[in-house]
């Protein structure tokens, strides 16, 4: 609510459809705005031009329609860009373009901030501030897939929930959010090229299988070594590695889908044979991925990226027991859009 008035995006089609009804207007108007809310992802009520100037005034005095602003946008030398998106409410989270020779990909924040306390990342410094809406999230896949068209003249092709915040733990929003983004009357993108990046949240990994989600799910690992995991992504002491693992099963016992571990080596941390021995004891219960991403330093330089010697060996290793693996170099490093990286610095 703003001035009393309703976010009009907080409605579904069928409610939005009854607003109309009950004011003695036609359900198909409801239809309309609808359109206009979300496929032609209108800015204001002005926009609506098939909507008769009576009925956008009215409206207008009902609802807002609280679209994100890109605020700042900034162009790394690589080509990613980074956009820093003001919210209705002031508050800042960023979202980043990566393109590559075969497809441009979004990389979307899900909260303000982030509740969970991983060492290495600059998000986790910010704390949670809040969740982000439906419409929060729609808003910032729109803005990205119009750069997209605009600086590469090819529309988005892929969107991973890799920027700020923990996606699971603002489960119900993400959900709508890419119900609206494969929805034909959203951005019919195929949930096929939607990745969803969790630290590991046992109970809601088990509740995506039972909703029966079609996009993927990356989990990001980097130890399989309780006390190690503890030591970097504290949290894992409420969902330590036996609960990450027992809901990483029912996931792969109901949706049959290929699991993608995300892992960064650090020096002196997760360099040693015993570190890929756990990985591959931890991978063997379903087809897995291991994604080797390098290491984005955010500062003070108690992480330090391990050396290749360390990365071959994973790689060798993973490969032997039939493991994928694959290693990322990270893009936009020099303009802090890199994964971990989000911080609002400006
Ligand atoms: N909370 C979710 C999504 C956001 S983080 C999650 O944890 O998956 C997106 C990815 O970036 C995660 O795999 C995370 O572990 C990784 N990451 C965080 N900080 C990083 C850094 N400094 N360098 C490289 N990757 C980092």
């Amino acid at each position: 609510m703003t001035n009393g008035k309703k976010d009009i995006r907080a409605l579904t089609k069928d409610q939005l459809r009854a607003f109309f009804i009950d004011r003695g207007d036609k359900a198909f108007r409801g239809n309309q705005v609808y359109e206009w809310l979300w496929k032609k992802s209108a800015h204001s009520f002005e926009d609506m031009t098939n909507i008769s100037l009576e009925t956008r005034a009215m409206l207008e005095e009902h609802f807002v329609i609280n679209h994100i602003k890109v605020d700042q946008m900034q162009r790394s030398s690589d080509g990613t860009i980074k956009n820093a998106v003001q919210l209705h409410d002031g508050l800042i989270v960023e979202s980043v373009l990566i393109p590559t020779s075969t497809r441009t990909t979004a990389c979307v924040s899900s909260q303000v901030g982030c509740s969970l306390d991983c060492k290495f990342c600059a998000t986790a410094r910010l704390k949670r501030m809040r969740n982000l809406n439906p419409d929060e999230i729609y808003d910032q896949v729109v803005a990205i897939d119009n750069e997209s068209r605009l600086y590469y003249d090819k529309p988005l092709s892929n969107i991973v929930f890799m920027g700020m915040g923990e996606p699971l733990m603002n489960y119900n929003n993400v959900l709508k959010a890419i119900d609206k983004i494969t929805s034909p009357e959203g951005l019919g993108m195929s949930p096929k090229r939607i990745v969803v990046s969790t630290s590991g949240v046992p109970k809601m990994i088990k509740k995506l299988a039972d909703d029966d989600v079609k996009f993927k799910l990356a989990v990001s690992l980097h130890s399989a070594i309780d006390e190690v995991r503890t030591s970097i992504m504290p949290f894992n002491a409420t969902f330590p590695l036996k609960d990450l693992r027992e809901a990483l099963e029912y996931w792969y016992a109901k949706t049959k889908k290929r699991i993608t571990y995300e892992y960064v080596v650090w020096e002196g941390i997760n360099d040693k044979r015993k570190d890929v021995d756990a990985l591959v004891q931890f991978c063997k219960f379903a087809p897995s991925k291991v994604n080797l991403i390098e290491y984005n330093p955010i500062d003070d330089g108690e992480f330090q990226q391990a050396d290749s010697k360390a990365i071959d060996m994973y790689q060798e290793v993973l490969e032997a027991n039939h493991i994928t693996v694959t290693v990322r170099r990270s893009r936009g490093k020099d303009i802090d859009a890199a994964c971990g990286q989000l911080a609002n610095k400006s």
